[in-house]
């Protein structure tokens, strides 16, 4: 029965989408978005906002990825991964068990879901042992929590499948990238398209276990969450008659354009994770003050990122006819981004502007800064 493996798939997906703002990489959170310093932990790295092309060709990696899962896989995403469909089936479970009236369990069980799926988001914001300590006396983050929660509650528990039939754009987005050969799940009880054998029993049961209210036997529907049900209550019928089910997926996998899009897909992944890895271990950026302390010295600003794991030291340096006044060398955590300001005095007459040095181990940056 299908319905086992998509349990299966559900916790294994719960305890990834819960265990993981617990799990630290070199010292920081594995998946979180920091808000005051716009950037994204990232498995032991760090990608800032401010890094357009990572994001270019991050994005570009998921677009690609969507196009081929669904072309491939068709609506997988929806009746297995979808955490939509995964905490509706879990309320269900909890809510047949705690009371006779399913639907009402349902809803009583979704309430502590609901919290515990708010926190979760905000996990990947706050790490989770700050949230425990700010969520008592941050208003901020227990207003976050508190709106989340009601939300999520109210979709969950007023709009639940009615979300996944009317509203949700990626449904609508999966119909356009179907082709002949995707994975669905079809009707196949026709006397001619079931090798002659026993046609559909006509028990509806399909049609009354259908969590979107549709009848398969109509036909492949946009509706469909391909949550395979319908394949299990008809297994459960035909088994008894000695027969094979009546509804099954049908597609195929290996083919032409799955291939070609796959290597895209790799390809998109391969260059998104050698943008994360190939970085310098630093940048920098040095800008000169239009406010100066006095007309022989110039002063002059600069932010230097760490892009490493590790505390480093960098050295600031000036080269040509300058008097360099300032901290020459500054200490960085992992990380970190650190401002600064030094200064300049000319030298000499009618030189070249100032060519600013930021230097760590044997990687410099070399910047040509303005002199006034
Ligand atoms: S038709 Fe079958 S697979 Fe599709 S949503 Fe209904 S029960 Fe699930
Ligand atoms: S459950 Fe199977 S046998 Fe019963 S109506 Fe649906 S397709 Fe036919």
């Amino acid at each position: 029965m299908w319905k086992r493996y998509r349990r299966l798939v559900a916790w294994a997906e719960a305890v990834l989408i819960l265990g993981l703002p617990f799990l630290r990489v070199n010292g920081q959170s594995a998946l979180r978005f920091d808000i005051p310093t716009l950037s994204l932990y990232f498995f032991g790295s760090v990608v800032r906002l401010t890094e357009f092309y990572f994001i270019l060709v991050a994005s570009l990696f998921f677009l690609v990825l969507i196009v081929w899962a669904t072309a491939v896989f068709g609506r997988f995403w929806c009746g297995w991964l979808c955490p939509q469909t995964v905490l509706l089936d879990m309320a269900e479970d909890f809510g047949g068990w705690l009371l006779k009236n399913r639907s009402w369990g349902a809803k009583l069980v979704l309430l502590p879901l609901s919290a515990i799926v708010s926190a979760s988001l905000i996990w990947y914001f706050v790490p989770p042992w700050e949230f425990f300590q700010r969520v008592f006396d941050s208003a901020t983050v227990t207003g976050f929590f508190v709106v989340q929660w009601v939300v999520i509650y109210l979709e969950l528990a007023f709009a639940g499948r009615k979300f996944c039939k009317y509203v949700c754009p990626y449904s609508m987005l999966q119909t356009a990238l179907f082709d002949r050969d995707t994975l669905v799940i079809v009707f196949q009880g026709r006397p001619e398209e079931f090798e002659g054998k026993r046609a559909c029993l006509m028990c509806h049961r399909c049609e009354r276990v259908c969590p979107v209210e549709i009848d398969i036997k109509e036909g492949l529907q946009r509706q469909c969450i391909a949550c395979t049900a319908c394949i299990d209550a008809c297994k459960e019928v035909t088994s008894k008659q000695d027969t094979r089910e009546f509804i099954s997926y049908r597609g195929r996998i290996l083919r032409d354009k799955t291939i070609v899009l796959g290597a895209v897909v790799v390809a998109f992944g391969f260059v998104t994770l050698l943008s994360v890895a190939l970085r310098p271990p630093i940048t920098a950026v040095v800008k000169r003050q239009t406010k100066q302390s006095s007309p022989l010295v110039n002063v002059y600003s600069y932010t230097i990122t760490n892009n490493l794991p590790e505390r480093i030291e960098v050295a600031i340096s000036v080269e040509g006819p300058y008097r360099f006044i300032g901290q020459k060398r500054v200490v960085l955590e992992p990380f970190e981004v650190l401002t600064g300001q030094f200064m300049l005095k000319s030298e000499g007459r009618d030189s070249e502007p100032p060519l600013i040095i930021i230097k760590t181990g044997d990687y410099q940056i070399r910047q040509r800064a303005g002199y006034l």
